[in-house]
């Protein structure tokens, strides 16, 4: 299963790890290597070795927990306490170290606790600040996606065009049963 980045912004391409929320829940991150795999295709460190299925869980508790409050911000809806607290424990360690080799050239180095600390703190400045306003739960069911919509007019609907905004457009999608959506 690959892997898509698509919500503009990390916390929620992390939260997306878990797709079609509501109908067929997909867990992307089944293996500590597809955490691995993750973190390195989302660019927040280079390598990363050394997951245990401990620090697996732990990255899906944290996801989680960004994933309510994130729909807790587009509902306006009440936020967890413990969420809020798991988020807030993640952010406190060091993150991802940035280590300039040349211009246009960094490389980011960190374990398992940096990485979860770098998510967290992605976390920690949406939903803390203005920008926890410009997420949407994309409307092409059963796409249950997180996105930050960042175009002027504030009308994005979809978390990527290319695929969720096509599906919808396409006359053959409506003909499909439910068995064939893709996934
Ligand atoms: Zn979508």
């Amino acid at each position: 299963m690959s892997f898509a980045f698509v919500s503009d912004h990390l916390a929620l391409d992390f939260a997306a790890t878990m797709a079609w929320r509501t109908t067929r829940r997909t867990e992307l991150l089944a293996e500590p290597h597809d955490f691995v795999r993750w973190a390195v295709e989302a660019g927040v460190v280079d390598e990363l070795d050394a997951v245990a299925r401990a620090d697996l869980a732990e990255a899906r508790a944290l996801r989680e927990a960004i994933y309510r409050l994130a729909l807790s911000a587009v509902e306006g809806g009440p936020s967890d306490g413990e969420d809020i607290a798991l988020v807030r424990q993640a952010a406190a360690h060091s993150p991802v170290r940035l280590a300039l080799q040349a211009v246009g050239r960094v490389e980011r180095r960190g374990g398992v606790r940096e990485v979860l600390a770098t998510l967290g703190t992605s976390a920690s400045d949406l939903l803390g600040g203005p920008e926890r306003l410009l997420i949407r739960q994309c409307t092409a069911e059963p796409c249950t996606r997180l996105f930050l919509d960042r175009s002027r007019a504030g009308t994005r609907r979809w978390c990527s065009k290319r695929s969720c905004g096509s599906r919808i457009n396409s006359a053959a999608y409506r003909r499909r049963t439910r068995e064939d959506l893709p996934t």
